[in-house]
């Protein structure tokens, strides 16, 4: 204790000072102050106190070995990490912790650890149980009581490792679904991108065999195998039915996605289906099954297979179903493509259709057309058309592809029967499914029967507004896909040939139209033509007879008491016989006019037919020269009911043309008789005839076979159509019978007086 009451730490040392000369005994206290070095002490314990609760604590493993690998002491990680206990660890070499063919390692090691005072590497521990650990060693040189030894932490980094490994995992994964992902938008072809994608899968799982089946759009139901590789032919038609398809899709539509198969291990009560039977006995192993989805519907499975076992794994199956979705979304894209495509299609066929139907003007060429187009937009085998007429309770056979429409003749449909009369009910198309064959004697009597005969029925109507001009049926192959789009196409195909079959009907009826305007405009242009001939005609008609009668007459006025007798009757015989041509032609000019007026009158009364003939033959006796003329006739009255100055006309405009076409001269005949209820008058002369052609025109209204300025005959083309026109109006009739060069009889008939009915009938 120190003056100021404060101590210090001494140490006190007693010695016996033992001398001869002192009886008693002497003690030396060495007081020595040790504060100094008692805190010395008190730290290094402090320090062995820390060294070791950081040894035993540390989270690493802590080894202290010599520089030749001798262990002197493990902290409790090393125990946990390698399995061995304290004891057996410090009495091992830090070279058996490693496992074999690393140790060789350890030379280097050591040397870097000499030269520089420490290393880091990594590798890995060899533990009790044989497993190894991956870790990472930082080891230093240390002086451990006076020992140089070297001081290592082993750091376990095997999270780290799987970390990695995981990563690893994923980058190829990754780049695996890019690689599929690059295929399946490599085309927009369906089949194509298929392909692809399937390809692909294969390369990049390195699975040997596979198939890719979609099912076919609009819900079917139905799968298509739409690309395969690796698969013998015999295992593809095995795996090609629909049984195996729909169960490959069964398979795949499981909530968790893609089904991994390990064939082997499953049991025969386990096996799902014969899709197993035909993978076991094919020898494959396991089996990938990556459903392809639209939305959350399954439409389509990839499914891959192996004979390598674990090739495919449940835990990769976030990277099945990723690229699953990826896969559905580029075939989804594709199937999209291919139903644009397909509208574009249509579209392009309706338009052209439209185009080729608005074409044609005539009615069967357009059904022509329409039979062949509609079959062969949609694939029917035939194409029948059907027309429903006003006023008809059954179809009309129209037009055909490839069928012989006159096969049909006397086939009789009413209009509420067969596919057809379907049609016809509801304005819309109709499809009818190929039902049971009929019977063989049932087809021969029923030949349309025979004619959808095992085949798929389509019935399309021909509408024009509401209308319903006919039925286009359509025959087709039964295994033909017909969509709804198809139907919609047929349908607008149908309202197009409606518009242009009434279009052509329409064509066809002004057409005809037309024609008869034509005609008539012509029969008028030649009746134009023929009248401006009149005109000039009858001048001149006029004029000649005028001509001779003024000659005549002036000679006997200039020279009026010169002239002898017998000149003086002949020049006023000549005005006499012109006067009377004169008078005819202006008559006949009245008539004309009236008949055209449609004033012409007649009387009638009895009068003997005989007796006319008489009295007309003598009248143009007088008029004759160089002809006979000849008068045959019952030795009766023949009576007859007409008007006796119009058939003094007809008979004296026949017996002059008689005389006037037969320049020759020749005997003209005249024969009356009775025949049935007529009296018959035929005037025969010997004269030039009339051609067979012109036989019907010489009764028209200004007709002159020769009507030339030069023309050889006088004449106005009025004679024979007066005499008709007169005969009509009388209840008779007139004909002509001729023979070019031999001579003409012109026949004409009057109604005998006394038969019933036929006077009271004229008036
Ligand atoms: P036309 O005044 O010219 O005689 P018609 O009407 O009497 O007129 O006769 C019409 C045409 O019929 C005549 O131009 C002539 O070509 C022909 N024809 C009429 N009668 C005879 C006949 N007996 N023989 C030959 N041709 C005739």
């Amino acid at each position: 204790m120190r003056k100021n009451g404060t101590f210090v730490d001494v140490r006190v040392s007693l010695n016996p000072m033992s001398t001869a000369e002192v009886d008693y005994p002497e003690i030396v206290a060495t007081v020595a102050d040790i504060t100094e070095s008692k805190r010395m002490q008190e730290k290094v314990e402090f320090a062995a106190d820390a060294y070791s609760t950081i040894f035993s604590m540390a989270v690493d493993g802590l080894i202290v070995h010599t520089v030749h690998g001798e262990i002197r002491d493990v902290n409790e990680r090393v125990c946990t990490d390698t399995g061995f206990s304290h004891e057996e660890l410090l009495a091992m070499r830090v070279t058996d912790l490693f496992p074999a063919k690393v140790r060789h390692l350890f030379d280097e090691r050591r040397d870097e650890v000499l030269r520089d005072g420490f290393t880091f590497f990594e590798t890995k521990l060899a533990r009790k149980d044989g497993e190894a650990l991956p870790v990472e060693i930082n080891a230093r040189t240390a002086k451990v009581w006076d020992e140089e030894v070297v001081l290592s932490a082993v750091h376990d980094i095997s999270e780290r490792k799987t970390a990695e490994a995981e990563t690893r995992r994923r980058s190829v994964q990754l780049a695996s679904l890019n690689e599929i992902l690059k295929a399946a938008t490599r085309s927009l072809e369906l089949d194509l991108a298929s392909k692809y994608v399937l390809a692909a899968s294969m390369e990049e799982s390195g699975a040997k065999s596979g198939v890719l089946i979609l099912e076919r759009p609009g819900g079917t139901g139905v799968f298509d195998l739409m690309a395969s590789e690796g698969f013998t032919p015999e295992q593809l038609s095995k795996l090609d039915t629909d049984a195996l398809k729909t169960e490959l899709a069964e398979l795949a539509s499981v909530p968790w996605g893609a089904a991994v198969l390990d064939i082997p291990s499953m049991s025969a009560d386990e096996k799902r289906g014969e899709i197993f039977d035909l993978f076991k006995e094919e020898g494959f192993s396991c089996a990938l099954l990556v459903p392809v989805k639209k939305e959350e519907r399954v439409t389509g499975v990839l499914c891959l297979a192996s004979k390598r076992r674990n090739l495919f794994r449940e835990e990769y199956r976030d990277f099945y179903n990723a690229a699953g979705a990826e896969v559905s979304v580029a075939l989804q894209n594709a199937i999209i493509y291919r139903e644009l495509a397909a509208e574009h299609e249509r579209l392009a066929l309706l338009y052209r259709s439209a185009q080729d139907i608005s074409e044609q003007t005539g009615i069967d060429a357009l059904l022509d057309t329409l039979a062949r187009e509609a079959a062969e937009a949609i694939g029917a085998d035939s194409a029948l058309i059907a027309f429903v007429e006003p006023g008809r309770d059954e179809f009309v056979w129209r037009g055909a592809y490839n069928l012989d429409l006159g096969l049909l003749e006397g086939i009789h449909m009413p209009l509420d029967k067969g596919l057809g009369g379907e049609v016809v009910g509801s304005k819309r198309a109709v499809l009818t499914e190929v039902g049971e064959e009929p019977p063989e004697e049932v087809i021969r009597k029923d030949l349309l029967a025979g004619i959808f005969r095992g085949k798929k029925g389509i019935g399309v109507p021909l509408v024009s507004g509401d209308r319903i001009l006919g039925v286009l049926t359509l025959q087709c192959p039964k295994e033909l896909r017909v969509s709804d789009e198809d139907v919609f196409m047929l349908e607008a195909m149908g309202r197009h040939a409606g518009v242009g079959i009434e279009n052509a009907m329409l064509y066809e009826e002004t057409r005809l139209h037309l024609q008869a305007l034509e005609v008539a405009h012509e029969e008028l242009m030649e009746l134009d033509r023929l009248k401006s001939d009149f005109v000039s005609t009858v001048s001149h008609e006029l004029r000649s007879p005028l001509a001779v009668i003024e000659g005549f007459a002036r000679t006997l006025v200039e020279h009026f008491d010169r002239v002898d007798p017998d000149t003086e009757k002949e020049s006023l015989e000549i005005i006499l016989k012109k006067s009377t041509i004169l008078e005819g032609l202006i008559a006949n000019i009245l008539d004309m006019s009236r008949i055209e007026a449609g004033k012409l009158e007649v009387r009638f009364e009895v009068l003997d037919l005989r007796e006319l003939c008489r009295r007309v033959i003598g009248d143009q006796e007088r008029m004759v020269e160089v002809h006979e003329i000849e008068l045959v006739a019952p030795d009766k009255e023949v009576k007859v009911v007409a008007d006796p100055e119009r058939v003094e006309v007809v008979l004296g405009n026949l017996m002059r043309n008689a005389t006037k076409f037969s320049p020759e001269g020749g005997t003209v005949t005249i024969s009356l008789r009775e025949f049935g209820k007529m009296a018959e008058v035929s005037v025969t002369d010997e004269g030039i005839g009339v051609r067979r052609e012109e036989q019907e025109k010489i009764f028209d209204r200004f007709y002159q076979v020769d009507s030339g300025e030069n023309r050889a005959f006088p004449g106005t083309g009025l004679g024979l159509y007066i005499t008709s026109e007169l005969l009509r109006a009388m209840g008779g009739t007139i004909r002509v019978d001729s023979e070019p060069g031999k001579g003409s009889t012109f026949t004409f008939t009057l109604p005998l007086a006394g038969i019933e009915g036929v006077a009271e009938g004229q008036k």
